[in-house]
């Protein structure tokens, strides 16, 4: 296994691609931090999945939207599984709409989510990570930050911060020993992207080369192998795991 003796913290683990990572985190002997906002028992049954395949993972409950709670979060984790090595940003929310309509609120919803939570966890976890000369950051962001997406002023902007972010932070930390990195899915099947109508899914897949959406368990391959050591020359990639929708040059 090449995670053991590591303690690795998902945002947003109790469903969908969080939930993934999570489980394929603890496959490879990582203890699991489970984070969820809302869905209490859906975190619950990752934990046990977990622990009944002889894993070690604790479910833990923050609105990381909120600043605060997204600092406090990493400090219960530290309190319960001892001090995180690995930091999965993958807690988000879409709230789309085209710019002219689209609300004050949902704006800072969308940055406080996706953008400003991974923030505050990653400068919490930090401390630590440079005290001990290891860690490993990856930040969940999306093609939609790389190429653009109508509809999506709020989410684009906040995936391509985190974008800019990782690769800043990279370059700051570098020499201690931390990597960090990001992972840009394309579409993936969970319920972010169920309520999405048949029209635009068909004609998303006539663009995909790989001819069909990603699952959960693609994303959690990627990051798998950039938290593992065989990514240890890695740093500052965004890595894009979209079945080939787009191929930037
Ligand atoms: P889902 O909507 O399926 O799941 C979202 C997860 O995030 C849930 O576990 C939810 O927890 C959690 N979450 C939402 N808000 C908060 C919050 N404020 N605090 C803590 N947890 C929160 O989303 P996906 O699995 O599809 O997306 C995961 C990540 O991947 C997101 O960052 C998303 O932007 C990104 N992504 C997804 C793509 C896709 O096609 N699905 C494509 C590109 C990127 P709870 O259930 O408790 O609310």
């Amino acid at each position: 296994m090449r995670l053991s003796e590591r303690v690795a913290l998902v945002t947003g683990a109790s469903r969908g691609i969080g939930r993934a990572i999570a489980l394929a985190l603890a496959a490879e002997g990582a203890a699991v931090a489970v984070n969820y906002a809302r869905s209490r028992d859906a975190a619950e049954a990752v934990v046990a999945e977990i622990r009944e395949r002889g894993g070690r993972a604790e479910a833990f409950q923050a609105d990381v939207s909120d600043g605060d709670a997204a600092e406090a979060l990493v400090g219960a984790v530290e309190e319960r599984l001892g001090p995180v090595d690995i930091l999965v940003n993958n807690a988000g929310i879409t709230r789309d709409g085209l710019l002219v309509r689209m609300s004050p609120e949902s704006w800072d919803e969308v940055i406080a989510t996706n953008l400003t939570a991974a923030y505050r966890t990653t400068r919490a976890v930090l401390r630590g990570m440079l005290r001990r000369r290891y860690g490993r950051i990856i930040n969940i962001a999306s093609v939609s930050g790389l190429t653009g997406n109508p509809g999506q002023a709020n989410y684009a902007a906040a995936k391509a911060g985190l974008i800019g972010f990782t690769k800043t932070l990279a370059r700051e930390v570098g020499s201690r020993g931390i990597t960090v990195n990001a992972v840009a899915p394309g579409v993936i099947e969970t319920d972010m992207t169920a309520a999405l109508g048949e029209e635009w899914k068909r004609r998303m897949l006539d663009q995909i080369a790989l001819g069909r959406f990603g699952t959960p368990e693609d994303v959690a391959g990627a990051v798998v192998f950039l938290a593992s050591d065989a990514a240890g020359y890695v740093t500052g990639q965004t890595l894009v795991v979209d079945g080939g929708l787009t191929m930037t040059a």
